[in-house]
């Protein structure tokens, strides 16, 4: 059975990264069948920051991509939060020491450091591995009574992984097909350390394997951390899950990997929703206005594509259509404008009543007596021009105020001719009865064309009148819905 997982660290809120990470799991998992389960591995506590567990639920749950299995819910394999498995990695790590796979080292922090500085000086990249494994202060050179008197003295410990020596490692990686890797280049990398905690590369490995994970779906920040992992399954004789490293989210502009400076400098969020801080705010998609559904979309096709030019997929049918192999190897540049367009065809789609009733707030706010107006009908008059509801009112205003100003360079067409000729409109506005919008553009374009009078002469006027610029929607269904006395009201009052 398929069985992937979402394996965040809550060090902060989610990166929009993450949760394409997250997506493409869902969509692999729903696709075969199988279970797509999140757990959260705060083995770093250094790093744990409260809050980001709950931030990161409530973003997949905002985006209809909930886990199956997770903290609290169908703890099949559980816990699901890794301090809480805390007690279970010693057995593991220990497996390893008996073994031979892992040994313990003492040295300190600074005794590490002078050896990293003179290798530096040296020219040399300091590389933690069986070159220097044997001089130093660990189990590979000191009686087994001793590492034991040693820990039963409280000495600080770590265990680390020992690399096998100058091996070629073939890895097959779905999306990246076949991968090399010397581990005559690997660090012995840290497992396991005194005060009890396993660090992230144990912990991930034993739970992946004990929540019988089928295939390993992550960005590509974590392809160097491939061979140490399957390894790590050769040490312990369990068979390793597949591999899929998703390619980078590359900035908008430049090179490189999209960071949260790029979103504050060009005003786009980098995080599903907004996250506060002492230091400050930062938005999120959510409270932008993006609808879940959008911001779906524009993630799933940052780095992959159905094979053809089709771009709206509702999530049902990027479960129908997805695959792990048509996912590119290199990097996705992450495009906001598209992103807003993802938005706009969203938004457009949603029934009218929705929209207003997503706008009745901002109305009432801007101290708009909602009962007098047929929100729905104006929402529906303007939603093509709109991305988001927040754009709404700058679109409609002029439906619920008078103008208060007109816009200069639109009365080129106002001239000393333009006041008579907009009472004349008032005295035919005056006499129509069904006042509706079909109704009277036939009454008014029958004066014009009866008296011989140019239609801009009399539109353009008629337009800024209303609304205070030549913008909004057809003039007619905005005469309408104002009604006849606004109407005139406003018509007298620009020609006063
Ligand atoms: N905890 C790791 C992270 O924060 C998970 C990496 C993995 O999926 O193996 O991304």
């Amino acid at each position: 059975q398929v069985r992937v997982r979402f394996a965040p660290s809550p060090t902060g809120p989610l990166h929009i990264g993450g949760v394409r990470t997250a997506l493409f799991n869902y969509l692999f998992a729903k696709k075969n069948n199988g279970v797509f389960y999140l757990r959260i591995e705060d083995t770093d506590q250094t790093r744990f920051v409260p809050g980001a567990e709950a931030y990161i639920m409530e973003a997949l749950e905002w985006l209809g991509i909930s886990p199956e299995e997770t903290v609290g819910k169908n703890e099949k394999f559980g816990p699901y939060r890794q301090s809480d498995r805390k007690d279970l990695y010693q057995t593991y790590a220990d497996q390893l020491i008996n073994s031979g796979w892992a040994y313990y080292a003492f040295d300190t922090p600074e005794a590490l450091d002078t050896l990293r500085k003179e290798q530096e000086a040296e020219g040399k990249t300091f590389i933690y591995n069986h070159t220097i494994r044997e001089k130093l202060d660990t189990s590979l050179v000191i009686s087994a009574d001793e590492v034991a008197k040693r820990i039963a003295n409280g000495e600080h410990y770590v265990i680390r992984f020992k690399t096998p020596v100058d091996e070629t490692l073939h890895l097959k990686d779905i999306i990246r097909g076949d991968v090399k890797f010397e581990t005559s280049l690997l660090d012995d990398k840290v497992l396991f350390k005194s005060d009890g905690m396993p660090t992230y590369h144990l912990a991930n490995i034993v739970d992946d394997h004990s929540m019988e994970t089928s295939h390993v779906i992550r960005g590509e920040e974590w392809l160097p951390s491939m061979p140490l992992h399957v390894l790590l399954y050769r040490a312990f004789g369990w068979d390793a899950p597949e591999f899929a490293h998703l390619p980078l989210i590359l900035k908008p502009v430049g090179n490189g990997k999209l960071s949260k400076r790029d979103g504050d400098k060009l005003g786009f969020p980098v995080f599903p929703l907004e996250w506060k801080t002492e230091e400050g705010i930062s938005s999120g998609y959510r409270e932008k206005g993006f609808f879940p559904e959008a911001v779906i979309n524009f993630l799933a096709l940052l780095g992959w594509n159905d094979g053809t030019d089709k771009e709206l997929f509702s999530l049902e049918e990027l479960v129908e259509s997805f695959d792990l192999n048509r996912v590119h190897k290199s990097g996705a540049k992450f495009d906001p404008e598209k992103n807003k367009w993802f938005n706009h065809q969203y938004l457009i789609k949603q029934n009218n009543e929705d929209l207003a009733k997503s706008f009745t707030p901002i109305l009432v706010e801007k101290g708009v007596d909602v009962s007098k107006y047929d929100v729905t009908r104006i929402v529906s008059l303007i939603k093509e021009r709109a991305h988001f509801v927040s754009e709404f009112w700058d679109l409609t205003d002029f439906f619920f105020q008078a103008p208060t100003s007109y816009d200069e360079k639109a009365s080129k067409n106002w001239n000393s001719a333009t006041p008579a000729l907009m009472q004349e409109l008032i005295s035919t506005l005056e006499y129509i009865d069904g006042f509706d919008s079909a109704n009277i553009e036939a009454i008014v374009k029958d004066w014009l064309t009866k008296n011989e009078i140019g239609m801009g002469k009399v539109m353009q006027p008629f337009r800024l009148s209303l609304v205070g610029a030549l913008k909004g929607p057809h003039l007619f269904d905005i005469v309408e819905i104002i009604g006849k006395e606004e109407t005139i009201a406003r018509i007298q009052k620009a020609i006063a």
